[in-house]
């Protein structure tokens, strides 16, 4: 049996958590072969809460499943881990301008970055779900000056499974068969999810569509504001989806990703025309616990604009908390 790995999940006794903590522990997102210990952060309030859980939890009676940890203290939390889920985070209240919200996911993801920086394992895969996800990706990072910038990202994973769905309904085909999806940018409606390079059996999505009325008045909007359109049907915000995305984007850098293109937001290299460090959703490949950069992809006038769409709302979030960093 393989030594088992250390797993932080903050917000543990949230929704998301609910829907992503079993998975973990039974082996879908590291492996079957690859026990876990869970370190569970969440705050004081919700410590009870957090009980139930991990009753839940034990009661599953996972093989896989070696210890758990259970703390409202980032250092606790994160010490030793070599994943870290970045899921909780201030919600926006009734009334709460976008600015304080930026502020108080600011102060959040400032003091768990410097967590992860004093306490986790030198090579940590951190992924932040928690919106305003790549922002908060980047304060944690920024807040982590020891750690390699490459192991913090944001998910854009749930973006990039909402428009393979999308895509697999209009075409009749089935999603495995699609490849080489691109999204780009923010985790918000701003994202741009392009197809152009994407193909079936071979074939070119573009051209099986060919339809680009469709392209930007149905297919954008819907995948923009289909966590909204959730909320709208359930009541709730989507947990199960974003779990799901989470679970796929970690075993896809950690296991490979079998040459298929997956979308993570990344620090940007400068490439794309999208100024270095800004974390931005991007078509990778995984191999050997490292995403890279699918590079070299023809940009043309409609994608620049809503590149740089996404970009100018990234820029201004980033703007909103400069302060912190002096
Ligand atoms: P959820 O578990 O539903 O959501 C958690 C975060 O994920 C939110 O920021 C949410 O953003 C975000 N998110 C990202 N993508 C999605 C998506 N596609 N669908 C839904 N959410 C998405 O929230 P709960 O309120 O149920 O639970 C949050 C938990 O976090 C609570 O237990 C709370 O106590 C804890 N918490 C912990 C903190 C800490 O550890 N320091 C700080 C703050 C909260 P959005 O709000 O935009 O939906």
């Amino acid at each position: 049996m393989k030594a088992p790995v250390r797993v932080a999940v903050t917000g543990a006794a949230g929704q998301i958590g609910y829907s992503l903590l079993f998975r973990i522990a039974s082996g879908e997102m590291l492996g079957k072969d690859q026990p876990v210990v869970l370190h569970l952060l969440d705050l004081p309030q919700a410590q009870t809460a957090l009980k139930g859980v991990m009753m839940e939890l034990e009661d599953c009676a996972f093989p896989l499943l070696a210890g758990m940890v259970a703390t409202d203290d980032p250092n606790v939390a994160f010490k030793d881990v070599k994943v870290a889920l970045l899921v909780g985070a201030r919600p926006r209240s009734k009334g709460m301008e976008r600015k304080d919200l930026l502020e108080a996911n600011g102060a959040i993801f400032t003091v768990q970055g410097k967590a992860l920086n004093d306490h986790a394992a030198r090579d940590v895969k951190v992924l932040v779900v928690g919106n305003p996800a790549n922002t908060n990706a980047w304060i944690a990072m920024k807040s982590a000056p020891d750690l390699d910038p490459k192991n913090f990202t944001a998910m854009l994973r749930l973006d990039h499974n909402r428009a393979l769905s999308q895509i697999a309904a209009k075409t009749g085909k089935p999603v495995a068969a699609i490849e080489k999806l691109a999204v780009w940018g923010n985790h918000s409606p701003t994202m741009y999810a392009d197809y152009r390079f994407a193909t079936i059996d071979g074939q070119s999505v573009k051209t099986l569509i060919n339809d680009d009325v469709w392209n930007r008045d149905v297919f954008l909007p819907t995948v923009g504001k289909r966590g909204a359109a959730i909320i709208e049907a359930r009541g709730l915000s989507s947990a199960a989806s974003a779990a799901n995305a989470a679970i796929d984007h970690i075993r896809d850098w950690v296991l490979g990703s079998n040459g298929k293109w997956v979308t993570m937001g990344v620090p940007s290299d400068g490439s794309y025309g999208i100024p270095e460090g800004v974390m931005y959703g991007v078509p990778v490949v995984c191999e050997n616990g490292e995403y890279k950069r699918v590079e070299g992809l023809e940009i043309d006038a409609f994608s620049r604009e809503r590149m740089d769409l996404t970009l100018a709302e990234l820029e201004e979030e980033r703007a909103a908390i400069a302060h912190l960093f002096g």
